[in-house]
Formats: C-alpha cells, sequence, structure tokens
C-alpha cells in the first residue's frame, strides 16, 4: 500500500514481471485528490494493486489526475484502465501521445518500413523476426484510452492540479520524460530519466530520437545542477546526491563511446562484432531490440559528430579510415 516519501508524496510499488520486477508510482496530494504519477504495466497483478488502493480507506477524497512522465508501457500500460474506474484525465507530454500512437502502437503497421529500419543497421532475418514480436508486445502494453488524454505542450511547465510544483523535461530515454519537481524542498520524481541502480535505457528506435545519447547527455548536464534533495525514481529507492548521480550516468556513457572508438581502431567491423566489444554481449533473441538500440545510438552519436562512417550493411568504421567500412 502507499509508503510515505516526502511531505503530501507517496509511493505505490507496483509488479512488473520482467526485470528489475517492479515500477515506482507516486501519488502526490492535491487539492482535488491525488494525482497518480505513472501506471504501471498493463497486466493483472498491477490492476489488483490499484484495485486494492481504490478499495481501501487511503483512496480519500480519489484521483483527480493520472499524470505520465512518459508513455513507455510499465507507465502508461494501466492509464485506460484507471481512467476508466476514476473517471480522471490522462495527461501527458505531447510528444509521447504522438509516440504512442505512431511508435508503441502504431509500428507494427508500418512493419515493412520497420524492417528496413533494423536491415540497414545489420539486422538478419531471425532478428528482425524479434523485432516485429517485440513491438506487437508493445502495442498490446499500450491499451487504447478511451477518452482522448490532456496533452502538455513543450513550453508548458505547471499543472493546475499540483500547485508548488514544475514540470521539468528530459530527452534521451523516450521522446519527453517530464519530472515534477517541487522546488521548495527539491523533491523530484525522475520518471526514467535518472535511475539510481540502472542506467537507463538510451536505444535508437524505429521513428524516434535522431540521436538518444546526444539529446540524454544535453538533459542531465541541464538538470545536474538542479537543487534536487530527494530523487523519486520509477524503479529503485529513493535517492539524495542527484548530481553525482547524473555524473555516474554520463560516465558510464562516455565509456561506451570510448570502447567502441578503441574496438574501430584497428578497422572496420558489423553490429554483432561491435556490440560484444562495448556491451559486452551479442544482441539476439527476444531482447534484440533493447540491447541492438543502445549500441545505435552510440554509433549514431559518433556518426552525428563526422567520428565514424556506417555503410547500408551496419558495417561501421572510423571516419578516419573509411576504406575499412565496404
Ligand atoms: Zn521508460
Amino acid at each position: 500500500m502507499l509508503e510515505p516519501m516526502a511531505p503530501g508524496v507517496y509511493r505505490l510499488r507496483l509488479p512488473m514481471r520482467f526485470h528489475p520486477g517492479h515500477v515506482n508510482s507516486y501519488l502526490i496530494e492535491s487539492p482535488g485528490g491525488w494525482v497518480v504519477v505513472d501506471c504501471g504495466n498493463h497486466s493483472r497483478a498491477t490492476r489488483d494493486a490499484w484495485r486494492a488502493f481504490l478499495e481501501s480507506e487511503q483512496v480519500g477524497p480519489g484521483i483527480c489526475a493520472i499524470f505520465l512522465t512518459h508513455a513507455h508501457p510499465d507507465h502508461y500500460g494501466s492509464a485506460p484502465w484507471l481512467a476508466r474506474q476514476t473517471g480522471a484525465p490522462v495527461i501527458m507530454a505531447e510528444q509521447e501521445w504522438d509516440a504512442v500512437n505512431r511508435l508503441w502502437r502504431g509500428s507494427v503497421d508500418q512493419e515493412s518500413q520497420l524492417r528496413d529500419f533494423y536491415r540497414r543497421w545489420g539486422a538478419t532475418d531471425a532478428d528482425l523476426d524479434n523485432v516485429v514480436l517485440f513491438m506487437h508486445g508493445f502495442r498490446s502494453g499500450c491499451p487504447a484510452l478511451e477518452q482522448a488524454p490532456r496533452l502538455l505542450a513543450p513550453e508548458v511547465d505547471q499543472l493546475p492540479e499540483l500547485p508548488g510544483w514544475q514540470l521539468l523535461a528530459g530527452f534521451g530515454h523516450t521522446p519527453c520524460n517530464l519530472m515534477p519537481f517541487r522546488p521548495a524542498d527539491g523533491v523530484l520524481v525522475t520518471g526514467d530519466q535518472v535511475l539510481p541502480a540502472i542506467v537507463p535505457n538510451l536505444s535508437l528506435w524505429f521513428g524516434s530520437d535522431a540521436d538518444p545519447v546526444g539529446s540524454y547527455l544535453d538533459t542531465l548536464a541541464r538538470l545536474r545542477p538542479a537543487p534536487v534533495t530527494l530523487a523519486l525514481p520509477a524503479h529503485g529507492e529513493p535517492f539524495d546526491l542527484f548530481s553525482a548521480r547524473c555524473d555516474a550516468i554520463v560516465s558510464v556513457h562516455h565509456k561506451r563511446l570510448q570502447r567502441l572508438r578503441d574496438a574501430l581502431a584497428d578497422g572496420g567491423m558489423d553490429m554483432p562484432a561491435l556490440a560484444k566489444a562495448v556491451l559486452g554481449k551479442v544482441p539476439e533473441g527476444p531482447l534484440f531490440m533493447l540491447i541492438a538500440g543502445q549500441l545505435y545510438a552510440l554509433v549514431r552519436y559518433l556518426e552525428n559528430r563526422a567520428e565514424l562512417v556506417r555503410s547500408e550493411n551496419g558495417r561501421v568504421a572510423l571516419a578516419s579510415a573509411p576504406d575499412q567500412c565496404s
């Protein structure tokens, strides 16, 4: 049930079948009732957890708004059901609603373009089948909303339901991760932008961010000095030392970029060998996209900065040795 995290802010830990086994929803007291921040997966176990809350005394005046930091299935999945149960509006960034429709639900409607995109990065036919299966999972994990959500334009940084809070925007992990921040005491609900024990996945996805690693590093450079005293992440435990955690995550990405440069120092490589050298594993199986996408994002970062060249079959070489890319 609800666990107090900060004045007026509570956590409801929700189950997840996959790593890391849970996702945190936060409930913030507001004049109209609870503002729910993130909803958990579209699953019976998650709905059971919400039902237990809705039937408990803790529900008080009820849920007045459902705010999503972003629309990945473990944040958005139960939002349609919870909205139906409570009548509360679902609120998210415009970019995330676009992602729900065009990418998380829509990619499988463009299957041939989806396959072409990954084929150009060197994926095999078996990999492509795994990509399509994975995106079918995303589609079923993001059911349709019955009522249109309330969408936040990029310049919006406040919610009327949350007086005293600002919304900070983060990029790279997802098109727009919005983070409620309370300047009076430095409480920040991070979504997946900054996590205490996991390096957030920065993947190049079909149809999404042209440079996830660059967007992410720019965001953390901007967020790092924020006067955060308590960060409430979507996965893991609350943490302080926010700027130190930003630095640690940034350092992981710089190390990966350097491993990529080092791996190519002796000549061009294909994606599986490069993934093994940089991430320590070859992308394959049902999670192909989550591993390969991270490598593509690192390659794209260096490609955009003219350090790399990539051929149409996914082979990569340092730009200083383009003859090794054929
Ligand atoms: Zn996420």
